[in-house]
């Protein structure tokens, strides 16, 4: 598929993680999960390229705005484009370390150029939507904390004591 569903599908799946370590893994996971659904990439050429720069800029920006900034929903982004990230680099490198085990995962089907779209635009939505879901509730608990720790300081012993204090004093 191409970078933005990976990446939104990257990011959504690592809502359940606890680490950038495991958001990472997540993201990796997703992404060849993924490349198992009949879709159509772009060739590697000039106009693949520009593409590529486009997609992979739209992608961030959604995963950027979605996560609001998490590190650990943004590692999972990079974890659903890391297996397109090595096969880059190991082209590049005239190496072959993880390409066969993508090739191997990677569907040979390639459907019409519109319900590849649509396969990609539905997986694209439907993890958009999970990771603004799914990234609530982390937002949630921490404002929670974040109250909670307010009302414990608010009733530190002092915090309140001070001003009664003053106005029993002799004078
Ligand atoms: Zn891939």
């Amino acid at each position: 598929m191409i970078a933005t569903p990976h990446m939104v599908a990257g990011a959504a799946g690592a809502t359940k993680a606890r680490s950038t370590t495991g958001a990472v893994a997540i993201g990796t996971l997703t992404h060849l999960v993924l490349d198992g659904v009949p879709h159509r990439d772009y060739r590697m050429d000039t106009f693949g390229g520009l593409a590529l720069i486009a997609d992979t800029t739209i992608g961030t920006l959604v995963v950027w705005r979605l996560s609001k900034g998490s590190k650990v929903l943004l590692a999972g982004a990079l974890g659903g484009m890391l297996p397109d990230l090595l096969r880059l680099i190991e082209r590049a490198l005239h190496i072959n370390l993880t390409t066969w085990a993508h090739n191997t995962i990677h569907t040979p089907s390639r459907p019409s150029p519109w319900r590849s779209a649509a396969a990609q635009g539905l997986v694209a939505g439907a993890a958009a939507l999970a990771l603004r879901r799914l990234g609530e509730p982390r937002r949630t608990s921490a404002k929670l904390q974040l109250s909670t720790l307010r009302r414990r300081l608010s009733a530190a012993p002092g915090s309140g004591k001070a001003p009664r204090l003053a106005s029993h004093r002799p004078g």
